[in-house]
């Protein structure tokens, strides 16, 4: 797997966030293959397109949940012969909710926007199992990342709505810096 930031890209100062599928498909579109790294060996200037799947993401969008098909594209090492997925930062590996969807998900819960959880998961279309899990490791990479005294000073709600309030670059730039410090992505590990 090869994880896509923007450094790697030709064009990502024009990708705005508001749109997550748009942003997906600017930044597939614009990757600098010359710039990649393979992950396994290291070879540089080594990869090349080598085929692609469809996955299925759920992003969040004027205040509905929308099934949507991408298309990850996968690349060939001619060094190593492995291949990766590419993945844009704006992907959490192994879970089929977008950043953006998981993000408001666990605001409306923060702010009780519904009367129940029951209601605020039927509105997002998340099985109530899947939406504790999901809250469970916010706690926990708020955690990680803050550090056990500053996670206690610094609410969910203010933790959440920074996140929310910032620009995608600065996105960008945390899940880089908390990919660095945990070895994983935020949110990753909840399916
Ligand atoms: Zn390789």
């Amino acid at each position: 797997m090869i994880r896509l930031f923007s450094q790697l890209c030709k064009f990502f100062k024009q990708i705005s966030f508001e749109n997550e599928i748009t942003a997906f498909n600017k930044y597939v579109g614009s990757v600098n293959v010359e710039a990649l790294v393979c992950p396994i060996c290291g070879a540089k200037h080594a990869l090349s397109p080598f085929a692609s799947y469809k996955r299925h993401l759920v992003t969040y969008d004027s205040n509905t949940a929308q099934d949507n098909i991408i298309i990850i594209s996968r690349y060939i090492c001619s060094s190593c012969k492995r291949t990766h997925a590419l993945l844009p930062s704006v992907i959490v590996p192994y879970m089929s909710f977008s950043f953006k969807f998981t993000l408001y998900l666990i605001h409306d819960y923060l702010v009780h926007k519904y009367h129940s959880v029951e209601v605020m998961c039927e509105h997002y279309g998340i099985a109530i199992s899947t939406f504790y899990r999901i809250l469970q490791k916010f706690k926990e990479h708020k955690q990680t990342w803050l550090g056990l005294l500053k996670d206690k000073l610094i609410s969910n709600l203010s933790f959440i709505q920074q996140i929310l309030n910032s620009s995608f670059d600065e996105i960008e730039d945390f899940i880089i810096q908390f990919l660095k410090r945990s070895g994983s992505s935020f949110f990753q590990g909840t399916s």
